[in-house]
């Protein structure tokens, strides 16, 4: 018998528990350095304690940035088979979490199979599994029927879900009254707008906050505060609609400590590099430093095709200004669902960003693979630069075909490379170059 309900309760209890054990070993950091971050809510353990198969790891600014990777079958692509054959691709890539963003057959399968199978950090946004489960349309269902999709998802050993809370009827004045370009483009946002404005009824999200909690609370659910008023273009970004449920999303973490249920806080979006930073700062002092998970940032609207570059530049600038967590974008958002490759395209863009990121902030241990790189890089150690990649096959295929007619070259110079004749010079050998 457990004696905490949650990884808050218990940090704040001072209990150490496994996966806190385990999460400060993976951070280089002591249990006695971890625990206070844990208890005042700036690093969360997502751990479901029905979640048995979990490898804990830890999201907060001062750990080593995380990567989300969407997944789940949809109307138009509905091959269960194929999204678990990404979802252990994914894993094997290096994903920290997986969003089953299913919306389409037997999600309660699907998603139990994902519990039961991955040791990564499963996530869910339950109202789009509302409209699945009951068989209803949206228009159809109540306020409590929303809830308890919440608590099958928790029952189902779920680790965090993102649930957009931070929307009120005043929401839909506000959309009307500033006219933003791309209104809503929070799928579970969208969903929530769209079932208030048809049933004239309070967000059920917001409206029963306490008995979410109390859900989440039981069985150690995260909730990933869900920002339904993201910008969806650089127009809207930082606009009065997402600074509005951005406070609003302050105030219900605040709820979520009062009840020891750990809290993450979703962010943009669309936004123009310059803006990032600061909303990141923002981010931080209004939700008094939980972990922010951002979608992007996309800094540019005009790239589908190529949204997990614009992704990844967003997503460097803002896990170096704060962020702890990035949710992956593949080359097919805005166009498609994702195939295999988009998905492998995806998460290396976003350990590129991650990983430049924790750099940046001087995370412990981060810089140490690229030091070795380095070094294998001055004297032609191709072994260790393989072991070093982030993406080994694609940096190995390139080299094979291409291939130099000096080992201790590469075809871009060949003889006239810079290490090779700087090696040679330093060891006063004769540089040859014709
Ligand atoms: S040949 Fe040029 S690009 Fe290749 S390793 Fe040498 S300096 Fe670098």
């Amino acid at each position: 018998m457990r004696e905490y309900a949650t990884q808050m309760e218990a940090a704040r209890k001072g209990i150490i528990t496994e996966e806190l054990k385990k999460v400060a070993e993976k951070e280089l950091m002591t249990v006695e350095e971890l625990m206070p971050l844990v208890a005042a809510g700036k690093v969360v353990i997502c751990a479901n304690k029905n979640h048995k198969s979990i490898d804990p790891q830890g999201i907060g600014s001062m750990l080593k940035t995380k990567i989300n990777v969407n997944l789940g079958v949809s109307r138009d692509c509905n091959d269960y088979d194929m999204e678990m054959t990404k979802v252990m691709e994914a894993v094997n890539m290096g994903a920290h979490a997986i969003m089953d963003l299913s919306s389409h057959g037997d999600t309660t399968a699907f998603r139990r199979k994902l519990v039961s199978e991955c040791p990564v950090m499963i996530g869910t946004v339950p109202v789009y599994d509302a409209v699945i489960h009951y068989q209803r349309d949206l228009d159809r269902l109540t306020a409590k029927d929303f809830i308890e999709v919440v608590r099958l998802h928790a029952e189902d050993g779920v680790d965090f879900v993102t649930l957009h809370c931070g929307i009120t009827r005043n929401t839909i004045e506000q959309i009307k009254k500033y006219k933003r370009k791309m209104n809503i483009v929070s799928r579970g946002g969208s969903l929530v707008f769209a079932w208030m404005s048809m049933r004239g009824e309070e967000n059920p999200f917001y409206q029963y906050f306490d008995e979410i909690l109390d859900i989440c609370r039981e069985y150690d659910v995260t909730i990933s505060l869900g920002d339904a008023l993201r910008p969806g273009c650089l127009a809207d970004a930082s606009d009065v609609c997402q600074i509005e449920e951005l406070v609003r999303l302050g105030e219900l973490t605040k709820r979520a400590w009062e009840k020891d249920v750990q809290v993450m806080v979703e962010g943009p979006g669309h936004m123009p590099i310059d803006q990032i930073e600061a909303n990141m700062k923002i981010q931080q002092t209004i939700c008094q430093g939980a972990p922010f998970y951002v979608l992007g940032p996309l800094v540019t609207d005009i790239a589908p095709g190529y949204d997990h570059i614009t992704a990844a530049i967003g997503g460097a600038i803002a896990a170096s200004a704060g962020a702890a967590f990035l949710c992956y974008v593949t080359p097919s958002e805005h166009l498609a669902l994702p195939n295999l490759e988009d998905v492998k395209q995806g998460i290396i863009a976003s350990k590129i960003a991650a990983h430049a990121a924790d750099i940046a902030k001087g995370v412990r241990g981060a810089r140490k693979i690229d030091d070795k790189m380095a070094e294998a890089r001055r004297i032609f150690d191709w072994e260790t630069q393989w072991q070093c990649a982030i993406d080994p096959e694609t940096a190995k295929k390139i080299r094979a075909e291409r291939k130099p007619e000096h080992e201790d070259t590469c075809s871009m110079c060949g003889k006239f490379c810079a290490v090779r004749s700087m090696n040679k010079a330093l060891a006063g050998e004769y540089i040859d170059i014709l």
